[in-house]
């Protein structure tokens, strides 16, 4: 005899609770995950090892540390993350028009952010891309800074 319709849904249900406590499960560790973003060895006994993020110096005018190197990122997130947040800012500038003028580009002043957190087995490290706007002093094409391969573009705020 076939499993009846409420047999289904039954078990359908009972599936769904799985996965929901599963999420559930998820969410408390990414929730305290991010609680330690805010709680770093600056602030606690815990040793620089440990630091999830590592917030600029309030000292320091210019913000979180840059640093070169292929990261190779993965995906994006879905909100931004403060200024003191980021563990890494890359500055992106184009280098050529991408009709192959050899012509030096011009900076626009524009400027967009990609935000890019990745969970490492610890720490999480937050990447903020910078992809400047230059424009061809030839043809007035506006060529934009590319993210590193792997890095895929996702939520971008101006
Ligand atoms: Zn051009």
């Amino acid at each position: 005899m076939e499993p009846s319709k409420e047999q289904f849904y039954l078990q359908r249900i009972a599936e769904l609770e799985k996965q929901v406590a599963e999420l559930l499960a998820q969410v408390a560790k990414l929730t305290q995950q991010v609680a330690r973003l805010s709680k770093n060895s600056s602030n606690s006994s815990k040793p620089p090892s440990s630091d999830i993020v590592k917030p600029p110096k309030p000292d320091n005018p210019k913000g979180p540390r840059r640093q070169g190197g292929q990261p190779g990122h993965k995906g994006t997130a879905r909100s931004p993350f403060r200024a003191d947040q980021i563990d890494r800012l890359e500055e992106l500038h184009p280098t050529r028009c991408p009709h192959g003028h050899d012509a030096k580009l011009e900076p626009t002043g524009q400027s967009k952010i990609q935000q890019v957190a990745e969970l490492r087995e610890n720490p999480l490290e937050i990447t903020e891309y910078r992809l400047h706007a230059y424009r061809c002093s030839i043809c007035s094409e506006v060529v934009w800074g590319k993210l590193p391969p792997g890095v895929v573009e996702g939520q971008l705020t101006a």
